[in-house]
């Protein structure tokens, strides 16, 4: 847990049994000792990501956990006000960064680091699929997507147009380079690690958006695509290699 975060979980419950998932979710039965789940502020970033961002990611997550299982890692997250209150389906940039943030960070501490990051992959798929996607005509993706073109040329304008339409639509900052071999994707301003000190670079949601981008754009194929720098472990931005021949 990053320093300054939002939340503190204390006091175990008693029984091992509880200890985890459930044991955030038996809060609220009574006459028995539960996980308290302390709040203190976490500063909020003056960033925006879209409402229909965080409600996309939102609701991936509650698709693949439940209802009880959102709710406490919306709990977890020190965002308790979410619950039943999504974010509004819109193009409005009012999602704090450091509220995305604290939602991932839940997700690895309640599902661990892998199962977290497994998790915020579909997300970020999911992300994609419903939200940028809606974005192809008007910037030319879904022209570019039925074309006729070699797939290096399909790559090459995709990631560039994706990049361009995040950083116009959010405060989050994109830029793409060709190094090769690879396409070096860079996330200047991260609403993935807002704040937050780890070990591994930790920005996963963008990983499973650049996959599901491509996996698009090619008619079916997977790329390689990884996370090689990160703001939460010290360097200056967020940046994936992303290979330019697809894996299938
Ligand atoms: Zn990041």
């Amino acid at each position: 847990m990053a320093e300054g975060v939002a939340l503190v979980v204390q006091a175990a419950h008693p029984e091992s049994s509880h200890r985890g998932l459930e044991g955030a979710l038996c809060c609220g039965v009574q006459g028995r000792k539960h996980w308290e789940v302390a709040k203190v502020t976490r500063e909020k970033s003056g960033l925006y990501y879209l409402n229909k961002g965080g409600l996309i990611t939102i609701l991936a997550l509650e698709n693949i956990m439940g209802k009880n299982g959102i709710n406490a890692i919306l709990n977890m997250a020190g965002l308790p006000h979410l619950i039943d209150n999504y974010p509004p389906d819109n193009l409005a940039r009012e999602f704090d960064f450091a509220d995305y943030t604290a939602l991932l960070e839940a997700l690895e501490d309640m599902y661990g680091p892998r199962g977290g990051r497994g998790l915020a992959l579909r997300a970020g798929r999911a992300t994609f699929d419903r939200v940028l996607k809606d974005f192809g005509p008007m910037v030319g993706m879904a022209d570019l997507a039925f074309k006729v073109l070699p797939l290096n040329v399909k790559v090459k304008v995709g990631l560039r147009v994706m990049g361009e339409t995040i950083t116009k639509l959010t405060d989050q900052i994109n830029e793409v380079e060709d190094a090769g071999d690879h396409y070096l994707y860079k996330i200047l301003q991260c609403p993935q690690c807002w704040g937050r000190k780890t070990d591994k670079p930790c920005c996963h949601v963008a990983t499973g958006l650049l996959q599901e981008g491509l996996h698009w754009l090619s008619g079916g194929k997977e790329f390689r695509v990884a996370e090689v720098a990160c703001m939460a472990v010290g360097d200056e931005s967020c940046d994936y290699v992303v290979y330019k021949e697809p894996l299938s």
